[in-house]
């Protein structure tokens, strides 16, 4: 299978294409990425109609590229897979469109990928891992654990009741003056700071189950920055390394315990902790997790960085997966009346609760 992958959910325009071969390997054959960073930097933020003009500017240019770097031509294609959601809709109907159009034109399939399936399955396309396994989504707007069944079979077992950890990375570059995005830019700053210098919150430590909160956090960061300003460089440092080893010490403990609720759910299984989102880039919290993962006799995933943060080689992975278990069950797919969704959760339960209008 041989699968044309386009992304446009956020601030990253990309399109890739991805092959699987009938012995199983799988091979990304080509993966373009233009960030539109420098154009909402000025803003601290991304700004939904600056970003969805730029995809529509750029898109066919990078899916040309991508086709080419590949040595493939449309009609080569199996089928033309699309975050089709969750994510800014501007940029969203960009791609599905585009998507929607080539599939037309070729005569192919269109597959409508959630977002965040793409990143929930990388570590498939990485390291071939087989289901079950649990996941550690920690990305611009979602944070939770994942119980992974199977292609589009999620269980959540815990989530942010508030922020989503790479927010709250954002907002602390913001508040310290760092640039955006901020993930990366607190992670170098941490590097040179002192993490026993500030005593900062580690927010739902102390109560039971596997949900986590970082709004708290936000604020005791922001009361601590005001408390002693003006900052020095090596102050900002300090904080981002203080505000670092608390999210790390966090979303340690809660592996921790969401390991032990896998181990006792799946006693015949040989677990794994899957990391993915933007946020998995990040080393201090990898490090974390790799211990946490070896305590309890676990493997860690975590997919090279660049394949953590948005890009269209997991749309493409996650387009051949469903098209292999449409396969699978004799039944083929098409998609090409699918909608753009501003809002699509991974796991059933809470669809059906967005479904239903409430
Ligand atoms: P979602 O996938 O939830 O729709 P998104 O697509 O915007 O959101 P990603 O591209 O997966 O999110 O991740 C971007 C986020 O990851 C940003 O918040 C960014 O600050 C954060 N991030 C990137 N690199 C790092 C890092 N090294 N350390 C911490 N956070 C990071
Ligand atoms: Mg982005
Ligand atoms: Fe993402």
């Amino acid at each position: 299978l041989t699968v044309l992958g386009i992304e446009t959910s956020c601030d990253e325009t990309a399109a890739a294409v991805v092959r699987v071969a009938p012995d199983g390997s799988r091979q990304i054959l080509s993966d373009v990425i233009r960030s539109q960073t420098g154009e909402h930097e000025a803003f601290g933020g991304v700004v939904p109609e600056i970003a969805a003009r730029a995809h529509i500017r750029i898109l066919d240019g990078l899916v040309s590229a991508a086709l080419k770097d590949a040595g493939v031509g449309f009609g080569e294609l199996d089928a033309v897979a699309a975050t089709a959601g969750p994510g800014l809709i501007g940029g969203v109907i960009v791609g599905l469109t585009t998507a929607k159009a080539i599939a037309m034109a070729a005569g192919k399939p269109l597959v409508a990928v959630n977002h965040l399936e793409g990143h929930a399955l990388t570590a498939r396309l990485t390291d071939g891992l087989p289901f079950p396994y649990l996941l550690l989504l920690v990305s611009g707007g979602h944070t939770q654990f994942l119980l992974v069944e199977g292609v589009s079979r999620y269980r959540r077992l815990g989530s942010t009741i508030d922020d989503a950890l790479g927010e709250a990375f954002d907002k602390t570059a913001k508040l310290l003056q760092l640039g955006f995005p901020g993930g990366p830019a607190v992670e170098k700053a941490a590097m040179r700071g002192d993490p026993s210098r500030f005593q900062l919150p580690r927010p739902m430590l102390d109560r039971p189950g596997i949900d986590l909160s970082f709004a708290g956090l936000k604020t005791a960061l922001r009361t601590t920055a005001e408390a002693n300003a003006p900052l020095s460089p090596q102050d900002v440092a300090d904080l981002c390394a203080s505000f670092q080893q608390a999210v790390t010490d966090v979303i340690g403990e809660k592996s921790r315990r969401a390991l032990a609720l896998f181990a006792e759910s799946h006693p015949q299984t040989s677990p794994a902790l899957v990391i993915a989102g933007g946020v998995a880039a990040n080393t201090a919290i990898r490090a974390r997790l790799e211990a946490e993962a070896a305590k309890a006799g676990a493997r860690l995933v975590a997919p090279p960085g660049r394949l953590c943060t948005d890009n269209a080689a997991m749309i493409a992975w996650a387009g051949i997966e469903r098209l292999a278990e449409a396969q699978a069950a004799g039944k083929s797919l098409d998609e090409r009346d699918a909608p753009a969704r501003p809002r699509w959760p991974l796991d059933a339960e809470a669809a059906a609760v967005i479904g239903s209008g409430r």
